[in-house]
């Protein structure tokens, strides 16, 4: 099957050859025939797999297509859960509105609100955006959703793990009439609460799931070596990034603080090093992903803000230094290499502190790892027994208790007050049209951007 076999538009067609593709993936194959025909669709499928055109062809083509239903407000919305992931669509949408007379935009947390205010008023036709934004400039009355078209949300489940079920809720009620379509695409959708936003999101949807979520990735190696500590942790990676056979690398850690502390002593040892952490302002993580991209360090060092759709080909390592939190976070890190075909490789260290983690991503994966070792590197550990297993987890838990605690007391006091009629969405359908409110204050402004920051995280 080709892209040609589709009813779509010639100028569609010519972006596609251009950009050097021509045989859709399994996922694109599924889901352009039910997203083409204007029904409503809920599809997973693997990290890399070719998501992304799925859902950005046939938005171009309904647009293309098919007259508007309002002459201002914008014709699709495209949301992601974090800042990179939706910079990586708008990307790929620019090379397809390119050829077109169509206007895109990207709404994102940490970025300027009054220029993307402005933005919105030039009427664009496509706007690729974070939640927690598009959110705010609705309550601004900066955009209405009256005239939507399709509502397209890609790692739905990452969205409501970040706590947006209120804002995607609200973002419905906006644009809840009949002639809507909505897209819900996610590498994982076994996810309890994506049942629940998927019924008050989607009209009878159709399913399409391209292998389950825990199947192999024929493409990624995965490895797994026990630690003992941290200064062992440091001792493996060192030994492992000094191998030649891997091009760049992206190391995830548990916290922004280990991220910082990592690159430092990387850097110390010589290895070309980059550190994303989510506290960083936009522009400056901009201009890490990008000089990364370019091939300018070996390693990039991250929390969780870099494990979604990330598209970069030459990462052939990735290694967990910390174990991750959720199962699916590890499907998600693993997949940052593996991309379009290419070799990866994956290695985990798992530690006491992650052996609970690491049980949870075996279970996931219905996978029984065997631990390697490298010669002159030996570990001690070698996995908890059930009682032990328990004394860690609970001292674990006891930590992240306070740690919440002491984090939402911060956030409590510097949460700015939200309209409650906003939040529930009450009258966000009498809202009346293009009664546009002042922008909001400098002060107010910074909330704002601060909010979002930590939600896109
Ligand atoms: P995604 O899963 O959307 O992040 O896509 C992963 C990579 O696959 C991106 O670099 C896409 O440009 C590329 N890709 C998407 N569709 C195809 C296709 N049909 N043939 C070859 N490469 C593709």
């Amino acid at each position: 099957m080709q892209f040609t076999d589709f009813s779509l538009d010639k100028r569609l067609l010519d972006s596609l050859k251009h950009m050097g593709i021509s045989t859709p993936t399994e996922i694109q194959q599924q889901a352009l025939p039910i997203a083409l025909a204007g029904k409503d669709l809920m599809a997973s499928s693997k990290t890399g797999s070719g998501k992304t055109l799925a859902f950005l062809l046939p938005a171009m083509q309904r647009i293309i297509s098919s007259r508007p239903l309002s002459k201002k407000d914008p014709r699709v919305l495209i949301l992601l859960p974090t800042r990179e992931l939706a910079q990586q669509v708008y990307g790929q949408l620019r090379l397809l509105v390119a050829n077109t007379q169509y206007k895109a935009i990207s709404v994102l947390g940490g970025e300027n609100f009054n220029d993307q205010a402005k933005a919105l008023s030039r009427d664009p036709h496509f706007i690729v955006a974070t939640p927690g934004r598009i959110a705010d400039h609705l309550q601004q009355r900066h955009l209405f959703l009256n005239g939507l078209e399709l509502l397209i949300l890609d790692e739905a489940d990452r969205m409501l793990d970040l706590g947006f079920a209120e804002q995607l809720k609200a973002i419905n009620v906006a644009a809840d009439h009949k002639r809507r379509q909505t897209l819900m695409f996610s590498a994982t959708l076994d996810h309890d609460s994506i049942n629940d936003i998927a019924t008050t999101l989607l009209n009878n949807p159709s399913h399409v799931a391209i292998g389950a979520s825990y199947a192999e990735h024929k493409d990624i190696e995965q490895k797994v070596f026990f630690a003992d500590h941290l200064d062992h942790k440091q001792a493996l990676l060192s030994h492992i990034l000094k191998q030649p056979e891997h091009k760049q690398t992206i190391v995830f850690t548990a916290t922004r603080a280990d991220t910082d502390r990592l690159a430092t002593l990387l850097a110390e040892q010589g290895f070309s090093t980059a550190a994303l952490s989510g506290d960083l302002k936009q522009s400056a993580r901009n201009q890490i992903m990008d000089q990364f991209s370019r091939g300018q360090q070996q390693v990039l060092i991250t929390t969780d803000v870099a494990s979604r759709g990330l598209d970069l080909v030459n990462v052939s390592l990735v290694v967990n230094f910390d174990m991750p939190k959720f199962a699916e976070e590890y499907v998600h890190r693993i997949g940052r290499t593996g991309r379009a075909g290419a070799k990866g490789v994956a290695i985990s260290f798992v530690g006491p502190k992650d052996w609970q983690n690491f049980l949870q991503v075996q279970t996931f994966l219905r996978k029984n790892f065997n631990f390697s070792t490298i010669d002159g590197l030996p570990a001690k550990f070698s996995g908890l027994s059930a009682k032990a297993d328990k004394a860690v987890g609970h001292k674990v838990a006891a930590k992240a208790k306070a740690k919440t605690k002491a984090k939402s007391a911060v956030k409590a006091k510097a949460a700015p007050k939200r309209d409650k009629r906003f939040i529930t969405g009450v009258d966000i359908g009498d809202a009346p049209m293009r009664r546009k409110a002042k922008p909001t204050a400098i002060v107010e402004q910074d909330i704002f951007d601060k909010n979002s920051q930590d939600l896109d995280d």
